[in-house]
């Protein structure tokens, strides 16, 4: 048999696999069922799973599309609202991406562009997103590689250089088993196969379609691959948040439009950064008190441990918005101050 024979074989055995065992996801058409893709549905999905995982996508995705069901929508939207509803997604200039983009489409008549290229110019779509969109929702030609897929790849091929140097390889690799046909339900194929099957720790070769030609299984190397470049450590940063309490009221601000988390609401800090620890100054002069216990969180370039400063006003002179404590978690606050909140009130 010839190796592109072997290949389209491989091929037909996975969408035939992918057709009984779709994973049921919101955003998605299931294979077969003749329904047309919604390029809103499927850019909003691509633009929230970056960087995150199906589980935490979902109830999101189902937030978002119940306040927004079109991109005329969330074009209307105001930046407030639906960074307030992005609020513990993280990766907060992804939001700030969105709405451009959905501005973007929606002065374009609501009409998604249908090819990489197109997408590749709107806010917010790289060359990842660009490619996972134009196969799932036009059915284009393209090479749909994410976590899952260099996972899957990495083994077929036995690619021992690891990632993230082989990705251009991996790549390549994938490029070449990606057919003209059904290129949408091969590379949600792929991703299925990644995360239900072909696992990180314990792949289940013996369920999967493409086991014959997955090279390193058969040199029983599979579980070790893809290898990775040990990761850098991230320098630490230290900050204070200050909760400032008034009857029954904290005080929130809303943060820079430029820098870290800019434009979400927050309690007020000392100034911490991706690049400097904060003073510790205070916002105004108080009787404080320091919370027991620290606020430990992971930003992309660095660690923040983040001590949290309290104290109690007789009146609300101070500037920013009195918020009601105990509607606290519907202020959309980042995680980082979300969970602040939650260290002062025990929660
Ligand atoms: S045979 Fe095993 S290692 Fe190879 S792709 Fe399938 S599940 Fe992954």
């Amino acid at each position: 048999m010839k190796a592109s024979d072997k290949i389209d074989d491989a091929c037909a055995r996975l969408l035939a696999w992918y057709d009984g065992h779709a994973r049921t996801l919101p955003w998605r058409v299931p294979p077969g069922s003749g329904e047309v893709p919604d390029p809103y549905r499927v850019w909003l999905s691509e633009v929230m799973l970056q960087q995150t995982t199906v589980a935490a996508v979902k109830d999101y995705f189902a937030k978002f599309t119940a306040i927004w069901p079109t991109v005329h929508d969330l074009a209307a939207a105001d930046d407030a609202d639906v960074l307030s509803a992005w609020a513990g997604l993280g990766y907060y200039a992804r939001a700030r991406n969105l709405i451009a983009c959905a501005r973007e489409v929606a002065g374009r008549g609501g009409v998604f562009p249908d090819s990489e290229e197109g997408l590749r110019e709107l806010p917010g779509v790289g060359a990842y997103t660009s490619a996972a969109i134009a196969a799932i929702a036009f059915g284009r030609r393209a090479v749909v590689v994410d976590a899952n897929v260099e996972r899957v790849i990495a083994r077929l091929f036995t690619i021992t250089d690891p990632l993230p140097g082989s990705k251009e390889v991996i790549r390549a690799a994938a490029d070449s088993i990606t057919p003209d046909e059904r290129a949408g339900d091969f590379a949600q194929a792929m991703m299925d196969l990644g995360a239900t099957i072909c696992t990180s720790r314990d792949p289940k070769c013996l369920l999967c379609p493409l086991s014959d030609m997955c090279t390193a299984r058969k040199a029983g190397i599979a579980a070790q691959l893809p290898h990775k470049t040990p990761k850098k450590a991230r320098p630490l940063r230290t900050g204070t948040a200050f909760w400032i309490e008034s009857d029954g009221h904290v005080l929130l601000v809303k943060r820079d439009g430029k820098g870290m988390l800019a434009g979400m609401r927050a309690l007020p800090d000392d100034g911490w950064s991706a690049k400097t620890s904060g003073d510790g100054t205070p916002p105004l002069f108080a009787d404080w008190t320091e919370v027991e216990g620290m606020v430990g969180h992971g930003f992309t370039h660095f660690l923040l441990e983040l001590s949290v400063q309290r104290c109690e006003l007789t009146g609300r002179e101070a500037e920013g918005e009195w918020w009601p404590i105990d509607r606290i978690g519907e202020a959309g606050m980042p995680t980082l101050f979300a969970k602040a909140a939650k260290l002062v009130l025990g929660t």
